[in-house]
């Protein structure tokens, strides 16, 4: 249980009401910044202004998943009122107080480290990215169904990249009856994709992989899938591109070639938002009773 806690959530999407409710379920003191116009109530919890929330009594700051825009402004789907976040609010919490966001930028980077608190940037996590790969694995299944005139079941897929999201889109894609190469550039990776029963290559070799692929998946944030590579597949391959924007595909080039290719982010908030928040939600619960109580029980 969070007893005793007092935590505040500013601003969000539907993925904060699952933080929020299971706060509320674990008997968190909950204030709640930027949801006013939210007509779902919780136990435990209170809506109010920035402007009412007393810093000095926070254990925990929880920030949506993009944390704050290059202005300190914090996005909320749930109120019109504007939510900022100054570095002298953070200066006001005791000095535990913890600030989670999915990611960061230089704004909040530069407020945690003069405020002198801890930021834990979700996503950065690999419970959080292995966790986050099974929506995508499913929106990225989506997207395919969606695009293709072929089953998945026999069709020649090449997914670019072994790491978190990588091996759950081959693996699940191989399970779906396809034929998966993956492409990845370290030898151990080789070697365990083969031992997943897998066709590996090496990225660098991708030109010579593609003469029959009929969907090719990326997760490599970085050029990979070039003009050079586009150049030798089938007119009509399918590109889904799962890494962070830009992407790593030459889109202008393979628009010119006329073969479809489609940057595909954010596919957990968007397929499945409650697992989506669920995930997050899980693991902040764990880290605040880690991080927090347990730390209070030592001290
Ligand atoms: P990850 O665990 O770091 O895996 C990235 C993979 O790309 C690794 O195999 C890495 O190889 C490879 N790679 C990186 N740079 C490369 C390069 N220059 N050339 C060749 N290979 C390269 O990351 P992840 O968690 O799987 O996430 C992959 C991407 O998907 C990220 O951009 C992430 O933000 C994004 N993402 C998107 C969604 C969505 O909904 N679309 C959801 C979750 C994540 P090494 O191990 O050798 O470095």
């Amino acid at each position: 249980m969070l007893t005793d806690l007092n935590v505040a959530v500013l601003g969000g999407d539907a993925r904060q009401l699952e933080v929020i409710r299971k706060l509320s379920e674990l008997d968190a003191k909950l204030s709640l910044v930027g949801f006013d116009q939210l007509t779902q109530n919780f136990i435990g919890a209170t809506k109010m202004e920035i402007s009412e929330l007393d810093f000095s009594e926070i254990d925990a700051i929880i920030l949506p998943v993009p944390g704050t825009n290059l202005s300190g402004e914090i996005e909320t789907i749930f109120s019109n009122e504007k939510i900022i976040l100054e570095e002298e609010m953070l200066t006001k919490t005791p000095e535990h107080c913890l600030v989670f966001s999915g990611i960061s930028n230089r704004y909040l980077d530069e407020a945690i480290i003069n405020s002198k608190r801890k930021l834990i940037k979700l996503f950065e996590r690999d419970d959080v990215a292995i966790y986050n790969s099974i929506p995508t694995v499913e929106g990225t299944i989506m997207m395919v169904i969606q695009h293709t005139d072929i089953t998945i079941h026999g069709s020649n897929v090449i997914v670019i990249g072994l790491g978190r999201v990588g091996m759950s889109v081959a693996r699940a894609f191989s399970c779906l009856g396809a034929q998966v190469r993956v492409g990845a550039r370290k030898s151990e990776d080789i070697a365990r994709i083969a031992e997943m029963g897998l066709k590996p290559f090496y990225t660098a070799n991708i030109e010579h992989e593609v003469d029959d692929v009929d969907i090719v998946i990326n997760t490599a944030p970085s050029l990979v899938v070039t003009a050079s590579v586009i150049s030798k597949m089938p007119l009509h391959t399918l590109i889904v591109d799962l890494a962070s924007k830009p992407g790593g595909t030459d889109f202008r080039y393979a628009e010119k070639r006329g073969i479809k290719a489609l940057l595909a982010p954010g596919l957990p908030g968007i397929v499945a938002p409650k697992t989506a928040g669920q995930i997050v939600a899980n693991v902040i619960s764990r880290l605040l009773k880690e991080e927090l109580l347990h730390g209070k029980e030592k001290s």
